[in-house]
């Protein structure tokens, strides 16, 4: 059994970045996307095993061309993913050993850098459950299925919620045996909804940085870049 683990998600198709191949295994700046979320959690002294979920097809490439290609030896499991990002997360906690936190982040957000790391660990300890943010720059909207605004929320109290997201081990899988035995959700595109929905622990909102964005499609792989290698040089 493991203390504290890492569940890093790259079992999406990336159907957004229209390309062929999976966002995960993009290129940028020599390394694979994947690369950066794992070398992250490796390098990480509060991080004792990672599971990788991977697309079905993916796993063998994936140790070979990225675990030991790499070194990364707190990978401990390469799992298949599901249909939905929370399928994804569901086998990754079944499979996660880990007595501690679970610390579940997207790979497709390779600027995951030591310092968001370690704030959300302070955080954490401190409030029993944790979900990188930051606050909105613009103002939000909620609409009507028409496009009519219904609502303008203050932008003091709008956040934009990124990964990793962080739990204890068992209040998450309790949170997601809950939600599954209900049938799943499909609105469901993060963890702390689950938590909220079906565990008893209040979320907080752990403020990090701007850079730690999503690759969702081709335009963000530059920025994304910019992103490297300001962290490589701090
Ligand atoms: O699709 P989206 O950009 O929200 O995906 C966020 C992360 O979740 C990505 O790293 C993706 O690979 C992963 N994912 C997954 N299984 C799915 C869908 C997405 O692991 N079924």
């Amino acid at each position: 059994m493991v203390d504290n683990c890492a569940i890093v998600l790259a079992g999406g198709r990336g159907k957004r970045m229209g390309t062929s191949t999976p966002k995960q295994y993009a290129v940028i700046d020599g390394y694979p996307l994947i690369y950066y979320s794992l070398k992250a959690f490796e390098d990480c002294a509060f991080i004792d095993g990672i599971v990788l979920v991977t697309l079905e097809e993916d796993i063998d490439y994936c140790r070979k061309e990225i675990v030991a290609r790499y070194g990364f030896v707190k990978v401990k499991k390469i799992v298949p993913g599901g249909r939905e990002r929370y399928d994804s997360v569901y086998n990754g906690l079944a499979a996660a050993d880990c007595g501690g936190y679970v610390f579940v982040h997207d790979a497709a957000r390779p600027c995951i850098n030591p310092e968001i790391l370690q704030k959300l660990y302070d955080d954490v300890r401190r409030y029993g459950a944790s979900v990188a943010a930051v606050l909105s720059k613009d103002t939000v909207k909620i609409s009507d299925s028409s496009a009519f605004v219904l609502d303008t929320p203050d932008r003091g109290k709008v956040w934009i919620v990124q990964t990793p997201q962080v739990f204890t081990s068992a209040e998450i899988k309790a949170a997601y045996d809950a939600m599954m035995r209900d049938g799943g959700r499909p609105e469901v595109t993060d963890d702390a909804s689950v938590m909220e929905r079906y565990g008893g622990r209040r979320v907080h909102l752990c403020e990090t940085s701007y850079t730690n964005i999503k690759v969702t499609t081709a335009e963000d792989l530059l920025t994304v870049s910019n992103f490297l290698q300001k962290n490589s040089t701090n």
